[in-house]
């Protein structure tokens, strides 16, 4: 603490007296950096350190990607190790295989540094041009950044819905979405193991939002849009995860998508095209075959229950058809 009260109280100095020399202080010039709380201060510091605000966000957008992406798969893969966990797996015979899961990590790493990382670069200067906070402080409040995510949320998912759909359209399919498909049952890694023209199909429906707000009301702080990608990293993996839990968010908010719908579009190969909410395919009958899959699944457990063997329940459930 006594390390941020100095280097805290020389970049104020810094702006108070402006021949102490802080590379990138002008970037707060008029910034009361007393009156900020502890997040500000360290955000200031972070742009204050690298001088230059293009570097200083590309590395924040870049490493905080990777640390989230890898960061949220890691507990799956344990998960993947675990037979106790297996009842939760929503195709539960069809566990990832270490090679899988490396071949997985090699093609998306290669992705992040070929594909992302050039376009970083241009992340900060299109944000300035669209008239987003970048390097300012302090930051909006929290019920500003909540609604603001929230409308991501809806954008992103209505986007993907229609832009996901169209990729199913044969020659997209055989040429782009189809290296999506390649695992039927999808494990955390493979979230983003795209074609690059599917990263930047879809993509636009994650930081579309942000821009077409930004662009509309010229109010919007790019720590909304970071608190939002992060939101929608967690979405991504957890959906991609193959697991079911009990607490599990569409358990408890049932117009959730999570696993339980995203594991069937791989399973099925069709249907189940949205992200975050289910209300697209409720609406377009795009999710009818995962219903009746669903419902077919539950009556077997049912029937398991009472004592039936899988293949018996199996056999039962044809009977009644
Ligand atoms: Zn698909
Ligand atoms: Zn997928």
């Amino acid at each position: 603490m006594d390390y941020i009260a100095t280097t805290l109280n020389q970049t104020v100095e810094a702006l108070i007296n402006p021949t102490t020399p802080v590379y990138g202080a002008d970037l707060y010039t008029g910034v009361d950096a007393t009156t900020l709380n502890i997040f500000e201060q360290w955000w200031l510091k972070w742009y204050v350190y690298w001088g230059n605000p293009v570097i200083a966000t590309g590395i924040m957008s870049f490493v905080l990607h990777e640390i989230v992406y890898f960061g949220r798969a890691i507990p799956f893969i344990i998960i993947d190790a675990m037979p106790s966990m297996r009842k939760y797996k929503l195709q539960d015979d069809k566990i990832p295989t270490a090679k899988q899961q490396w071949d997985c990590t090699k093609y998306v790493l290669l992705s992040h540094f070929t594909v992302e990382l050039p376009q970083i670069w241009s992340f900060h200067p299109i944000c300035e041009y669209l008239g987003m906070s970048t390097h300012s402080v302090p930051f909006p409040s929290i019920l500003k950044i909540a609604w603001q995510i929230s409308l991501f949320f809806i954008f992103e998912d209505t986007f993907h819905y229609w832009a996901h759909r169209a990729l199913h359209w044969g020659p997209l399919y055989k040429y782009i979405h189809k290296k999506h498909h390649e695992f039927a049952a999808p494990f955390g890694l493979a979230a983003e193991y795209a074609h690059p023209l599917e990263v930047f199909i879809l993509g636009t429906g994650t930081i579309g939002g942000p821009f077409l707000l930004c662009a509309l009301n010229r109010d919007l702080h790019i720590l909304t849009v970071y608190i939002w990608i992060v939101l929608r990293l967690f979405q991504a993996i957890d959906a991609h995860s193959g697991y079911d839990f009990p607490i599990s968010m569409h358990n408890w908010i049932p117009f959730w998508s999570g696993a339980d719908h995203h594991d069937y579009h791989h399973q099925a190969f069709v249907g189940c095209y949205s992200t975050s909410f289910r209300w697209w395919d409720h609406l377009m009958g795009t999710d009818l075959s995962y219903k009746r899959y669903r419902a077919r699944q539950k009556e077997q457990k049912k029937l398991m229950a009472n004592g039936m063997t899988d293949k018996e329940a199996k056999e039962a459930l044809l009977k009644t058809k």
